[in-house]
């Protein structure tokens, strides 16, 4: 365990020099105080999780300190933005501090977010709003513990400084991991500002450090799109078969190595919609939840637009080409498992549009519905999740082909059968009232909810004492929260 003054810095990112960044300071907030700590990120840097309550923690994270060896830096890139290019847009209101190694050898980026303006903050103020900070500090370490591939988040620090958005609110910071923060903007940067020394230096930076095994195959570059290609597929299956929505999958928020990336007016699925739209400013529905398949793909198109300097377009597109049948074989492969299936048959993929199409038609509850079905013996749960549908015809069908399907998959107890459903199927997820009710209570000074729920978060799939509350469908109220872009 190391003190935080221990931590091991090698800034590789800062020494790529000017051209990819600007020195910042961050400006500190006022009273800054713990909000919540992530003991699992906390291990990550060797911390001890006793360092997050010394008035030093707070300091360091809410802007008011910095080590010797930190250097600050806002990072500077472009993107699409629903689906239009805007050419400078770069860290406005996050630095990255630096990159600390820990004892395994793991290079972890500190990212500062909402520590104030810099050259990129165009007209915004560079800051973040405390329930902001909170939604993305849930989300990273929800989905982390759920197994989906997301950035970290190590603390909130809230304060007293005032910040304008729709109302007034309270400035915080979070403190995001990562280990990069390089986005698809990135390389969208230096292709469209024509840059060609610095888009291969970028891309030598990422190959080195993040994609070593593809300087072995005999295209470096090419390889290292292709895995690109497939961790993001990989990725997309599991936001769509864990109800996912992120709501700005915008290239400058897409990172390059395939993890979820920038927290916005993200939502888990309460009830089933495959056309559910979590930001309320998407009035076209560009990233609703069943687009963020093909869009996933547009936004690949995009990075291999960036990448034609190194690679030809016939491979580009072949690369491209694998994204869908292997988003398909994923996500096909993790409905399996949330149906405690263990054998494959063709017909798989129909039994999950049925009962998609059923759920949505009567509004069932997408996480609840596969925690139940792995409750009890496969007639059982049916018999009873029945009462959920108002297709009764309809469902009874697909019940009947689905106890067919699990007979024949296999002679297991149902013992075998629950451990191995509950293993796949969360009871808890981050559904947006639950977050809404932690953020009440911490923009009334009270941190203790949010604590709370980080903790349930963090094991989602085990069965907690006294938890209940948050294993539950959403109150009327807590169905159709507008989540707004501002934060
Ligand atoms: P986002 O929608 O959070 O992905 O942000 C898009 C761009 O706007 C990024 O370049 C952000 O750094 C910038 N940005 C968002 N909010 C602010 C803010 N309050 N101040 C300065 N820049 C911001
Ligand atoms: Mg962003």
């Amino acid at each position: 365990m190391k003190a935080l003054d221990e931590l091991t810095f090698d800034n590789r990112f800062a020494r790529l020099g000017d051209a990819f960044s600007t020195h910042v300071l961050p400006e500190p907030l006022d009273a800054p105080r713990l909000v919540v700590a992530s003991e699992a990120a906390l291990a990550l840097l060797d911390l001890d999780p006793a360092v997050a309550e010394t008035p030093v923690f707070a300091e360091l994270f809410g802007g008011h300190k910095l080590w010797a060896e930190a250097e600050p830096r806002a990072m500077v890139y472009s993107g699409h933005q629903f689906g239009g290019y805007t050419p400078q847009l770069g860290d406005g209101r996050g630095l990255l501090l630096g990159e600390v190694y820990n004892a395994a050898g793991e290079h972890w980026d500190l990212h500062l977010k909402g520590a104030g303006m810099t050259p990129y903050s165009r007209m915004g103020d560079g800051r973040a709003v405390l329930r902001s900070s909170i939604r993305e500090f849930l989300a990273s370490e929800a989905l982390h513990a759920l197994g989906i591939p997301s950035s970290r988040a190590l603390c909130v620090i809230g304060s007293d400084t005032p910040v304008w958005r729709e109302k007034q609110e309270r400035g915080a910071m979070v403190l995001r991991m990562a280990h990069s923060h390089i986005r698809f903007g990135h390389f969208e940067y230096f292709y469209y500002t024509k840059k060609p020394e610095q888009q291969a230096l970028l891309a030598e930076h990422v190959l080195n450090l993040h994609y070593p095994e593809c300087r072995e195959q005999p295209e470096p570059y090419l390889a290292m799109f292709r895995e690109v290609v497939e961790r993001n597929a990989e990725l997309i299956a599991k936001w769509q078969a864990y109800g996912f929505c992120h709501g700005v999958m915008n290239t400058d928020n897409m990172s390059i190595l395939g993890i979820t990336f920038d927290f916005g007016p993200f939502a888990f699925l309460d009830d089933f919609d495959a056309h559910f739209i979590c930001n309320h400013s998407d009035h076209e529905g560009r990233y609703s939840f069943s687009n963020q398949v093909p869009i996933g793909q547009w936004n690949l198109s995009a990075l291999a637009q960036a990448l034609t300097p190194f690679i030809s377009v016939d491979a580009l597109k072949e690369a491209l080409g694998l994204y869908l049948p292997l988003y398909q074989a994923n996500y096909l492969d993790l409905m399996r498992r949330r149906l405690g299936l263990t054998t494959a048959e063709d017909d798989d993929q129909q039994l999950v549009e049925r009962l998609l199409k059923l759920m949505q038609n009567s509004g069932v509850d997408y996480t609840l519905f596969f925690r139940r079905l792995g409750n009890e013996s496969a007639a059982l749960a049916v018999a009873r999740l029945r009462d959920d549908f108002v297709d009764l015809a309809g469902f009874d069908a697909w019940a009947e082909q689905y106890k067919a399907r699990v007979a024949r998959d296999g002679d297991y107890s149902e013992e075998q059968r629950r451990a191995r459903m509950h293993a796949a199927n969360p009871l808890y997820i981050l559904r947006n009232y639950l977050a809404q009710n932690a953020i009440a209570a911490a923009e009334s000074g009270d941190y203790s909810e949010v604590r709370r729920l980080h903790a349930v978060l963090s094991k989602p799939f085990e069965e907690q004492a006294g938890m209940e509350q948050y294993a539950q469908r959403p109150p009327d109220w807590g169905k159709h929260l507008e989540i707004s872009c501002s934060s």
